[in-house]
This record gives structure tokens, sequence and C-alpha cells, in this order.
């Protein structure tokens, strides 16, 4: 069964054939670096992870690309509100990514161009584009002219006359067209700036994604990912720059995630029912965020609230519990794999058939344009009978042998899904309950420095590191973290 994907571009599913054969180039639009990123907007990290180590492990070579964007209009403000460099504010926030993205359990991408470190680049891209006609100079700005790309709107479907007609109240004079968009703005009094042809200024949004994607992954790649409020005018401007510029189709596959609600409205700043990651990564563990993000097919709303979310946390604890009890059970036992089926009663013929067919029903939903609630719903069909099998007394060393390849499978699937924690000795707990045992653990040798106690203080230290625990402590007392 091919791998099939429901592309924004011709709005159907489509079967999966890369430009390159055996390699992906896969890019997704990564975060504005002005404020910690809400929960929304880890909705696509978390599903785009997924789908990116699943093509890997489905045998592609994929080289996953996403962009920092690290001058804003956003970024500007919030210098500009906090009287501090704007540089300063991307810097925080960019650390903040990584570290929260980590939390997530997001693999890091191969490349994160930053477009403050790609301003030639963009340059390059708005002079071309100058040069052959589909760009126009305004007072220091640059405005790319829809008008000279026939194609414009052919991602969104919209129509130009329609969007002309929203577009009237804010028409900016210097613009040929409401619907030309900035290339390259002029610098305003206070703002950072670069040298350019046209002045000093920054590039507009759209451009640096049309030049990092065609610069570490080719002028036409495989799939460009966002969700799917970029799909107007972002990616549709994105295509206009990249294709007015080469003469190429930009995107083979345009895939886009749908939306999180709160409540049935689109969650945003803007509406005040802000989350961010770190917050719900406070209350919730890695693998229940996963687990909640993953239970939904990524084209659909999912809603945030209580109830999925509990639901979430008791089904990754379900995969988690499943997995250790499988792990336990065949610590220090040795299996001979493969497994010899003549060893084998009927009814544990039955259960090692059972490996290769969830396999196979995992693939073809996971084949089937991503779809992940099939996916997990094959898993949960899967340790229901593995949690059959790890409760019996005497297994046979044939029987232990199938278990021990059942483990197996589980981790083959965690290690795309990253839905259970699979670090040994305990670690496998839920994340919440390790914590309120290390709060213990902190008052404890807090109690004790109060009483002058240092050695015993020092002594919790030393054995919680040894144990790959590093206290720190801080103004706000003592926090923990793994080494
Ligand atoms: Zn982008």
């Amino acid at each position: 069964m091919p791998l099939k994907l429901y592309n924004t571009l011709t709005r159907q599913k489509e079967e999966f054939v890369p430009v390159t054969p055996g390699r992906v180039g896969f890019y997704l639009c990564g975060p504005t670096v002005y404020d910690y990123f809400h929960i929304g907007n880890a909705r696509p990290f978390v599903v785009f992870d997924v789908f990116r180590r699943y093509l890997r492990y489905r045998g592609y070579q994929v080289r996953f690309v996403m962009n920092l964007t690290d001058i804003d209009d956003k970024i500007i403000k919030r210098a500009n509100e906090l009287g501090v460099p704007s540089h300063e504010i991307a810097q925080k926030y960019t650390n903040a990514f990584f570290e929260d993205i980590q939390k997530l359990g997001v693999q890091p991408a191969d490349v994160y161009p930053k477009a403050t470190e790609h301003i030639d680049d963009i340059i390059h891209l708005i002079e071309a584009l100058i040069k052959n006609g589909t760009a126009y100079v305004v007072d220091g700005d640059v405005y790319y002219d829809v008008s000279k790309f026939p194609e414009y709107a052919k991602l969104s479907g919209k129509k130009l006359d329609e969007l002309n007609a929203g577009e009237r109240v804010k028409v900016d004079e210097r613009k040929d067209d409401p619907l030309d968009f900035a290339l390259w703005k002029a610098a305003k009094p206070g703002e950072p700036w670069w040298e350019s042809p046209w002045g000093k200024g920054r590039p507009g949004w759209h451009a640096e994604c049309s030049v990092m994607s065609m610069k570490y992954l080719g002028e036409s790649i495989d799939i460009h990912a966002g969700g799917i409020d970029l799909i107007f005018p972002h990616h549709e401007n994105e295509i206009a720059q990249s294709e007015a510029m080469t003469g190429k189709p930009f995107v083979k596959y345009w895939i886009h995630n749908g939306f999180l609600d709160i409540d049935g409205e689109k969650m945003s700043k803007s509406l005040g029912n802000f989350s961010t990651a770190r917050d719900v990564l406070e209350k919730f563990s890695t693998t229940a965020i996963r687990v909640f993000f993953l239970m939904k097919h990524y084209r659909g709303p999912i809603s945030f609230s209580p109830e999925p979310l509990q639901h979430a946390v008791k089904t990754a604890e379900r995969l988690n519990i499943a997995y250790n009890l499988l792990r336990r059970r065949l610590e220090n036992v040795e299996t001979k794999m493969p497994v010899n089926r003549a060893e084998l009663s009927g009814e544990a013929q039955n259960f090692a058939d059972l490996i290769p067919k969830s396999r196979e029903n995992f693939n073809a939903a996971m084949d089937d344009d991503f779809n992940t609630p099939e996916a997990m719903a094959a898993i949960f069909d899967f340790i229901r009978e593995t949690n059959r099998w790890v409760e019996r007394a005497n297994l046979s060393p044939a029987e232990l042998a199938v278990l021990a390849e059942a483990k197996n499978l589980l981790e083959e699937w965690n290690s795309f899904l990253g839905v259970i924690e699979t670090r040994p000795a305990g670690s496998g707990m839920d994340h919440a309950r390790v914590d309120g045992v290390m709060k213990i653990l902190l008052d404890l040798r807090q109690q004790a420095r109060a009483e002058k106690n240092f050695k015993l203080g020092d002594e919790i230290r030393h054995r919680l590191k040894e144990a790959g625990v590093i206290i720190e402590d801080g103004p706000q007392g003592s926090r923990w973290r793994w080494e």
C-alpha cells in the first residue's frame, strides 16, 4: 500500500511520490520568537515531528527544515514595549522555543535557519523578482505584483475579485493593488534595519520562507507544512515568490493541520484564552500531550478542554503501563529470537501472528494521510493482548520470545510517536508523579539546611546526582531537572 497524503493544493488525497526517489525534503514554518508559543502552536510541532520520523521509519531519507522568524513587527513591538533591542527578545524566546520543543519530545530539525542570518539571500530573491518584473519599489519598500503571477491563489482557491473587495478597507495607496504584499520594508525610526539596494530596511515575513526552503531543500521540495491559518496569505505568497523566480513548482505536497479550539473558538492570544505550551507542560506529561494531539486526525480541529486532556492522560498511562509490564516481565530473561513457531501452542501462535498483523494495520492507518487516531487504535488492540499474556505465570521460553517481539513492536512505534517513556529504572512514571516525589526530597533538604545540617543537605544533592537528577538553587527555592 502506498503512502497517501491530503494535498491542500489539489484538494485530494494523493499517492506520495517524492521528487527524488527515496528522499524527502520537508519544510515546516517555524515560530516567530516574540513570546512563549501557545499550546495551539505546539500541535504542528508535535504532529509533523511524528510524520517526518514516520517517513524516516518507512525508509525515506528525510531532511527537515524549520525556520525561526527572528525579525518581525511583533518582535519589534515587544522590544519597544520593554525598551530592549529586538534581538534580545528574539534570543530569549528562541532559547525558550528550544527548551519547550525538547520538553514536547520533538526531535531537532536538521536545520533551523534564522531570518536575520539570511538577509543577503532574501535580498537576492527580491532583486531577481524586481529584475523579472514581478516586484516594484516604492519609497524604499518593495512589493510583489500579484497581477504578474496568473496562478496566484491556486493554493487557497480564493477568488481574486472577492479578495480585493474584502481588502478595500485597508488599501495602502502606495501599492498598485491591495493584494500586493511587502517583500522588503523600509526602516521606520527606532526599527532595526539592514542595508539593501533600496535603502535601510528589513525583509517581509513571506520572503524568508521561500528563501530558506529553496536554500536548504532545493527549488522544488516534497512537503511544506504548517497550520491552516498559514494557507492564505503566507503560503500563497511563498508560492508566488518562489515560482515567479524559478519557473518550477515550489512544493509538491502542501499539508496543513487544523486549529486548536477552546469551547469552539480558535485559540489565540487576541481572544484572551491563551495557554502557553510551557504552562501546559507544567501540568501534563510530554507523553500525555503527544497522545492528546495524536488521538485526533491532524487535519481536523481539536478541542482544548479538560475532558479530552484527562482522556489523554489516562491513555498515555495505559500505554506506559503496558510497556512497563512487558519490560519487567522480560527483565533478566534470555529470549531466543526469532521465535520458533513449532514450539508454540495454537493460542501462542495466534499471539505471534498478531505482531506482524498489528504492524500492518498500524502502517495502513499511517499511510492513509497519517491517520494517527486509527493507528493508535491498532496499538490499543495490540496491548489488550500483551496485557493478557504478560500476566501469565510459567511462560515457556518460546512464549517469552513472542513477548519480547511484542515489546520490540511497541518500541518500534514509539520511535516516532514518542508516547511511551522508555527510559529504564522507574522513570516511565508520569512526570507529575516524579515531580511530587522530588518535591518531598527538596523540602527535606531545605529543612536540613534550615537546621544547619549541611552534611545531610549535601548528601541529598550528591545522591540525587548519582540518580541522574540535578538540583538548582535559586532565589525562588530549589528546582530539579534530569541530568
Ligand atoms: Zn513560513
